[in-house]
């Protein structure tokens, strides 16, 4: 329990309750915290509530109807204890915790949470899904909107927004906010056209091409001192405005930024939904944690692949559906649970498959595919990768890898007798065994396609109808 808080919040017991009182100012209250632990101790550090601008979210989709995300924040008002908001979300913490790293020593991450500000005193339960994928209650404490313990200063003034799509009011519109990082002052007009190409391509992705009228599209150009990011394998350190850099959770190509508070400050200038971390880098990379931000970098030959991967883990929760490229993490998912995931299943029970309306009665489950021949050409793969990483090599010999992987592996699944078809295909979640995906190829298994399968279009689907109603 937060008590310097809770003690303020008794001042205002005497305030007025009455039932028509509106529950929000519908102005953006963030809190913000570390969230810091090993593997055997987990800790919410809070450090500060601040006033951002006006919600930009739905005013009518206030709690959660779905069960998501690895954590999730409720908000309830401290007096008749109702729910007034609620959303599931993953966090670096949650990822660094998987990592071999957590039981060696303390890790600590700045995280924040934005929601409509209550108009009265209001608990916070901050929620973490148990062992058994039920989600336990990991920390509560109490904010007073009306206390001095709320920042109410003016947002600072760093950098510029463009507008660079306009559908309509925030309030009823996916609003994505595309950051500029590692953009120097001279390059602001590559910025510009790099966001409108890979939103164009986003915006031109189903399901987003047919709801493309509800999103609302905004850059934030903040000039880097220097042009692109740190490589720190490489040994390259740049200095940008908001810290991403390679080799996070010391993995090549994912790319991260731990400066969580300077980059929220400075997003708070937009109104948005939806944050993308853009990087102005030739070399492949990204990043993509739900309810948190996408990260990706704008000049590899896979950027536009790259761009609408991430934006599908950070929008809508979608797990990766492959499972043999290196990754940090270790034991994931727990065995013999169903991941919360839309688009990944442990197939415990075939007949509550969570996706089983989609599926034609005569498609086995699991679903049969040629899994050792696809397994022989991607560990041959991955080998080769490995080694090009280790000998530093170009970006353009490691492109060459990725249009060889696509050479064989496509044609591989395009004569897969189940290609096309909802069903339960072994391997998902970097998992070979044990969990299965829901078609046999997808934007999330391979960079081969460039669109969603059935399942991952569902779960978008219903996450833009979280923001648009
Ligand atoms: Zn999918």
């Amino acid at each position: 329990m937060w008590s310097v808080l809770a003690h303020l919040s008794l001042a205002l017991a005497a305030q007025d309750q009455s039932p028509q009182a509106p529950s929000t100012s519908w102005r953006t209250l963030r809190f913000d915290y570390v969230h810091c632990g090993t593997a055997n101790a987990e800790q919410i550090a809070p450090t500060g509530f601040r006033i951002e601008g006006e919600w930009p979210g739905s005013r009518t989709q206030l709690v959660e109807p779905y069960d998501t995300g690895k954590y999730r924040l409720r908000v309830h008002d401290k007096q008749t204890g109702q729910l007034l908001w609620s959303r599931g979300f993953c966090s670096i913490y949650g990822e660094w915790e998987t990592t071999g790293a957590a039981k060696e020593g303390w890790g600590a991450f700045e995280e924040s949470q934005r929601f409509p500000e209550p108009a009265r005193p209001a608990r916070l339960v901050l929620d973490k899904r148990a062992a058994n994928g039920a989600f336990t209650e990991l920390w509560s404490g109490e904010v007073d909107p009306s206390s001095r313990f709320v920042d109410r200063s003016a947002l600072p003034r760093a950098g510029e927004v463009l507008t660079l799509r306009d559908e309509g009011p925030a309030a009823t519109q996916v609003d994505l906010l595309v950051v500029a990082e590692g953009y120097t002052q001279a390059e602001r007009a590559k910025f510009a056209a790099d966001a409108q190409r890979l939103t164009g391509i986003l915006l031109a992705t189903e399901p987003f091409q047919r709801h493309a009228q509800r999103f609302n599209v905004r850059g934030l150009f903040v000039p880097a001192a220097e042009s692109g990011l740190s490589n720190p394998r490489k040994g390259v350190w740049r200095d940008s405005a908001f810290g991403a850099a390679f080799n996070s959770f010391d993995s090549d190509r994912y790319v991260l930024t731990y400066r969580d508070r300077v980059l929220r400050e400075a997003a708070a200038q937009a109104p948005y939904d939806a944050l993308i971390v853009l990087c102005n880098e030739r070399k492949y990379g990204g990043g993509g944690i739900y309810n948190l931000w996408a990260t990706a970098t704008s000049d590899s030959e896979a950027a536009p692949y790259v761009f609408v991967h991430e934006f599908g883990h950070s929008f809508a929760g979608l797990a990766d559906e492959y499972y043999s490229s290196q990754v940090a993490y270790e034991a994931f998912q727990p065995k013999g649970v169903e991941p919360w995931e839309a688009n990944a299943t442990a197939l415990l029970d075939p007949a509550k498959l969570k996706w089983r309306d989609l599926i034609d009665p005569q498609t086995p489950l699991p679903t049969p595919w040629d899994q050792a021949a696809y397994d022989a050409v991607d560990l041959a793969y991955q080998a080769k990768r490995a080694q090009a990483i280790a000998a530093q090599a170009s970006e353009e010999r490691q492109e060459e890898l990725m249009r060889d992987i696509k050479a064989q592996t496509a044609p591989l699944l395009a004569k897969e007798p189940q290609r096309g078809k909802v069903g339960a295909f072994e391997g998902a979640m970097y998992e070979a065994k044990g969990l299965y995906r829901p078609e046999v190829d997808c934007i999330m298994f391979s960079r081969n396609p460039s669109s969603f399968c059935r399942v991952c279009e569902r779960a978008l689907e219903r996450t833009i109808a979280l923001y648009t109603r």
